[in-house]
Parts: structure tokens; sequence; C-alpha cells
């Protein structure tokens, strides 16, 4: 086999769909963020509007003092697995933390939200036995991973759809394990599952419940533990996952439960076991990220009237976003070459940094522009943001809903 060019065709099936990546080359201005300088022929000056640093924490004065301190007192790594060395007094901190946060028994640490995921899903379900697990059809890429590895039975529920996970639920055997898993806030619709009722549900039918809230921890609720904590729901599952590395603005991922579940991944997962700690520094500056938003509320407050105003400017002039009820903006362009067309002059133009959404993150047909505003964002960044997305609309003539009589 002439390995190059199966690589080569491959990836230029890829650009000729109009799917193949190309990375924005950025480095964020500390202080000034969303303001970032791109390198692409020569340099400019950019404004991110689509990243998942959604309140601007990955800069907050605590939580870098926090990460200096732990690297001056500790130095870079963490020097081994959590297991051989690897683990520092800040890392049983952040834990403690986060468990408290969820009003948990217990947190554990992995290094990303992708990993907790893929080992947790992967260890619960492969461990229990005859475990099965049931997965909402638009579960994110790290849970499907996780579940697929585990190699137990798995029944995909309609998304969302109670009366499917009900009919699924009720398909298995009463004293047969089974394991419930969804989102609070699906990333790419910005849509919300129905925690109580799924709760209410896995109840009935004897099941565990695994709540991924990777896009909303620090973002919802009234410490930043998420819808969940919001809806006074925390306690009733079984268990929650979430990141460090989105509105938390560090990186590292985590499972919060019982103290017996953690324990129980903790010792028989191999994507928790066989690799290195996160950096002290990390964990401190997560714990900080956490901890001040445990208590202050004006980032999320700012953050939803940031995310209103955007919606409402963009109804003004009649361009098509999905209705949710999240901080989640979906401007839907439907089309692949498009939606990377848009997002090339915005950058190049207008200074505006959008990454088109393409599949296979959204289904063929669905592809968009994921708007994220945050507190970061000003009244003017505002204004240029609609002013340019109003000039390429008209340019590509894309469809516009009707605009609201003048
Ligand atoms: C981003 C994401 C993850 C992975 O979290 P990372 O910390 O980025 O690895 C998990 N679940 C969902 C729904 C996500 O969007």
């Amino acid at each position: 086999m002439d390995y190059q060019s199966y690589f080569t065709s491959a990836l230029t099936k890829l650009k000729d769909e109009g799917n193949y990546r190309v990375f924005a080359d950025l480095e964020r201005h500390r202080g000034e963020f969303p303001r970032a300088t791109c390198r692409r022929e020569d340099e400019s000056d950019v404004t991110i509007w689509c990243s998942n640093d959604y309140l601007g924490m990955g800069q907050h004065p605590d939580v870098l003092a926090a990460m200096h301190e732990a690297l001056d007192r500790c130095g870079a790594g963490s020097g081994g697995t959590r297991n051989i060395s690897g683990t520092t007094h800040d890392h049983v901190l952040l834990e403690a933390e986060l468990a408290d946060l969820h009003g948990k028994e217990a947190a554990l640490l992995f290094t990303s939200g992708y990993v907790s995921n893929w080992a947790a899903l992967g260890t619960l379900a492969s461990q229990i036995p005859n475990c099965v697990v049931l997965s909402d059809a638009l579960n994110h890429a790290s849970m499907i991973e996780g579940i697929r590895h585990s190699r137990a039975q798995k029944m995909i529920w309609a998304h969302n759809d109670l009366a499917d996970l009900e009919a699924k639920l009720a398909s298995l055997p009463l004293e047969q394990p089974k394991l419930v898993a969804f989102e609070s806030v699906y990333s790419m619709d910005g849509d919300i599952a129905p925690i109580k009722e799924i709760c209410d549900l896995a109840d009935r039918y004897n099941a565990m419940t695994y709540l991924d809230e990777v896009h909303a921890v620090g973002l919802y609720g009234p410490r930043g533990g998420g819808i969940a904590e919001r809806e006074g729901l925390m306690d009733r599952l079984t268990v929650i996952e979430g990141t460090l590395g989105k509105a938390f603005g560090v990186v590292g991922g985590y499972i919060a439960a019982s103290k017996e579940l953690c324990d129980f991944v903790r010792s028989f997962s191999s994507g928790f076991i066989f690799t290195t700690a996160l950096p002290p520094a990390v964990a401190a500056g997560a714990a900080a990220s956490i901890r001040h938003l445990k208590s202050s509320t004006a980032e999320r407050e700012a953050h939803q009237a940031r995310v209103a105003q955007v919606r409402e400017r963009l109804d003004e002039i009649g361009i098509p976003h999905e209705p949710n009820p999240s901080h989640i903006i979906p401007v839907m362009v439907g089309d692949p070459m498009k939606c990377k067309y848009i997002s090339d002059i915005l950058l190049e133009q207008y200074g505006i940094y959008i990454q088109p959404i393409n599949f296979p993150t959204v289904p063929r047909g669905t592809e968009r522009l994921r708007i994220t505003p945050s507190p970061v964002h000003s009244q003017e960044d505002v204004d240029r943001l609609i002013d340019a997305l109003e000039a390429l609309w008209v340019q590509c003539q894309l469809a516009r809903r009707p605009m609201a009589a003048q």
C-alpha cells in the first residue's frame, strides 16, 4: 500500500466536502481577552466569538495569582501518576472543592473532561456485571467512546425523548444494572435535558444516572454547580461530570459522586491510574476559579445579559438562530462551504473569529456558526459583530427571517 497517497486522498475528500479542519493560530492577550493575535501570512488582531472560556476566567486575577503561586511553590509538573508521587495537596484541595460544588461526598480528577467521560463511563459500564448503558442520541464523542470501550450492551434513546427512554428502560429486567447517560446543556444546539423527569424514570426502573454538565458548570446555579444545582437536583444524580477547561478557564475534568463510586473508578480505571497527574499549578488555578464563582454571581449575570442582547440584535436584522434556553447561539447556515466561507471572511475582513461548525460535529445540512457571547465582550464588540454578519448575509444571499415590523 502507498500509505502517503492514501492519507492524501482521504484528506482531499474532506477538503472537497468543506469539512477539512483548519486551525486558527491564535495568541490570546491576558487582560484583553476576547482579543487575540491571529497569525496567517501576517499578524492581525482578532476578537474571539467562539471560545468556551465562557466567562473569561482564563484571565481572572485570582486564577492567575493562584497559578503563579503554585508554580513558584512546587515547580512545573506533578512528576507522576496520582499513585506514584503525583498527588499533591493542590489535587486534594481541588477534589474537595469539586465535591462541595456538587453536594457530593467525593470527586475524582482526570486530565480532561474527555478523559473523565471516557474513563468513568468505560469503567462503570465494563466493571458492573451485565450493565446496560442507555445513552442519549446526541451525547458527546467522549461519552460514546467510553461506552463503546466498555463493550457493555448499549441502547441509544432519541434525544431528550422521555417516552423513548422509558420504553427502553421498561424493556429491560428490573434487576439488571442500568446506567442512563446524558448531558444537561447540549453544546451544539444549546438545548437542555429534562433532568428531573429523567431521574424520575431512572428511579422507577432502578437505573443509575450519569450527567455531563460540561457546558453548565460555572455558568448556572447559585454557586455555579450547573443546571442540576439550579433545579435542586444534584442529589438525584448518581454521577455529575464536568470540565475545568471551559467556564472555569483552565484544564482538566472530573466526576463527583459517592465516596464508594469515586473510590471504585479510582481503583479500576486505566484512564485514571496510568497517566501523569495534572500540574499542581493547574489544580490550584482551577480551585481558585471554582471558589471565585461559588461566591460571585456577577459573571453569570453579565454572561446571561450579553447572550440575551446578542440574540435580540440578531432578531432585529432577521438572522436565523436556533432558539434555546442556554448561552449558546447557533446561527444556522446549512451549507458547509458557505459556513466556512463566512467564517474565513469574518476573520480576514472583519477581524472576527467564529469557527465554522460542520459535519461530523453536527449533522449535514445543519452547518452553523456557534456564537458564545461572554461578559468580556464589550458593547462595541457586539456592534461590530452584528454589522459584519449583516453585511455577509447580504453578500452570501443567505435566508433571513421576516424582520420585526418597524
Ligand atoms: C468539551 C466537552 C467534553 C470534554 O471536555 P474537555 O475538558 O474539553 O476534554 C465533554 N463533554 C462535552 C459535552 C463537551 O462539550
